[in-house]
């Protein structure tokens, strides 16, 4: 595939994104010492936060390659989608490897790609197997899957149920040996 270089979304003038995830200033002519003189552009290289996702410096301010390449490539990004790696590698920022998804299809690119290592187990922490049915699935909102063991959730309801039963029980016993004492003492 050639590469291909579009204007970056609010520094046309002066950098390019490529669809390889690239990025470049442009040559330019600045003045020194009153006359013209030319400044060969340059590919920036990404710096990662902590997330791994790579970004670069335009004009003192921080922007995301990722953002980048699929607002030059893609378009706006719509309301309520994210822009995903669909390989999760965050310093994968080909445009081929970008797409705008939900926070469900971050969920599954992470599975796909085992980045959740609770989807990846195949027991919970007592021992009992994954299966379809034993498997409790949440999706939070940060787009994680989560799975819990339905045997273990069973167990802890029904040892909740066994506890306040017995406490309830406890305090009718308690209840019964006041009346008693007080029976007693009359
Ligand atoms: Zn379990």
């Amino acid at each position: 595939m050639t590469e291909t270089w579009l204007p970056v979304v609010d520094a046309e003038e002066s950098h390019s994104v490529s669809n390889e995830g690239r990025v470049r200033s442009e040559d330019r002519m600045i003045m020194i010492k009153g006359s013209l003189a030319r400044r060969d552009g340059k590919i920036l290289k990404g710096q990662p936060n902590s997330k791994g996702y790579l970004r670069v410096w335009i004009c003192g301010k921080q922007r995301f390659i990722h953002h980048m390449v699929l607002q030059s490539f893609q378009g706006t990004r719509p309301d309520g989608l994210w822009a995903l790696h669909w390989d999760d590698d965050h310093s994968n920022n080909a445009w081929s490897n970008l797409y705008y998804g939900t926070p469900t299809q971050n969920g599954e690119d992470l599975v796909r790609n085992g980045k959740n290592l609770n989807a990846n187990k195949e027991e919970c922490l007592n021992g009992h197997k994954y299966t379809p049915e034993n498997t409790i699935t949440k999706i939070a909102k940060s787009g994680r899957i989560g799975r819990s063991c339905r045997i273990c959730a069973r167990k802890r309801s029904r040892e909740y149920m066994q506890r306040k039963a017995k406490q309830a029980k406890d305090l009718q016993l308690n209840t019964h040996r006041e009346h008693q004492i007080k029976g007693s003492a009359a």
